[in-house]
């Protein structure tokens, strides 16, 4: 088995300044120190700068929470791909739930996203999940299957090695409600199954991720999976001593 470096990302939402961001990071960069996993921290938009600054000579990458498809234009209030990585962002989170909710993100819109991040040099968290009346009326894999089909689709076997994708159940984020290791297992290792049907050497590079009230308590059992390589934090990630606990438990 191909050896995946632990991946764990903190996705922020929209909580902190960019003052704030500079403080947030300097506790986590101590509390991680050489931390041996990839740690990610995603800031909203305005804070960027900031945290990128504040990362500068730590093991810590920035990453966004969303970017446009399109490298420029008429697109008032968005964000390109050039935009970010001009500020040093590394690391984009494309489909969480919340946008696709909230604001309108689709398989469509995903399908762009996806390979506009790898062209520009950026590294796509991809989210995917299904909700609890999926889940409830057993629908989790076609879900699943639909979603990484279709936001994947344009992007080369070649190029699926770059990309890292999430499982986030929509039933468990922000609820406390999490996914048992076992759920959470069987969904990286259907996901993981749908990579290698494009390319088998992506599939076993690919990192997945886990996402879904990670807290210190329960990342461990949850990293110990086959399949899970790492975490999609939110919550805890605005608590240096619990995002530090769980990039030690990785
Ligand atoms: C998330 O926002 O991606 C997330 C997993 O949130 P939480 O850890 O708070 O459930």
């Amino acid at each position: 088995m191909p050896d995946r470096r632990p991946y764990i990302a903190a996705n922020w939402k929209m909580h902190k300044t960019g003052t704030e961001a500079r403080d947030l990071i300097a506790q986590v960069a101590e509390g991680i120190g050489e931390a041996g996993p990839e740690v990610i921290v995603c800031p909203p938009f305005t804070a960027l700068a900031a945290a990128v600054e504040a990362a500068s000579g730590t093991p810590i990458r920035i990453g966004a929470q969303n970017m446009h498809q399109e490298p420029h234009g008429a697109f008032t209030g968005e964000v390109s791909a050039g935009m970010l990585l001009d500020l040093g962002v590394e690391v984009v989170v494309l489909g969480h739930s919340e946008r696709r909710a909230l604001f309108g993100e689709t398989d469509e819109l995903l399908v762009r996203k996806v390979p506009a991040a790898l062209n520009a040099g950026l590294e796509p968290i991809l989210c995917v999940g299904e909700t609890e009346e999926e889940r409830n009326s057993d629908d989790t894999e076609r879900v699943l299957t639909t979603q990484i089909e279709a936001d994947l689709a344009d992007v080369s076997g070649s190029e699926l090695a770059k990309v890292v994708v999430a499982y986030e159940p929509v039933w468990a984020i922000g609820t406390g409600n999490t996914a048992t290791a076992e759920q959470a297992q069987e969904a990286c290792a259907l996901i993981r199954g749908l990579l290698a049907k494009r390319d088998e050497g992506a599939a076993a590079t690919v990192r997945i991720l886990y996402g879904g009230s990670v807290k210190p308590a329960n990342a461990e059992e949850l990293l110990s999976q086959p399949d899970i390589d790492g975490a999609l934090v939110g919550g805890a990630s605005l608590e240096p001593d619990d995002f530090t606990a769980i990039v030690r438990a990785a």
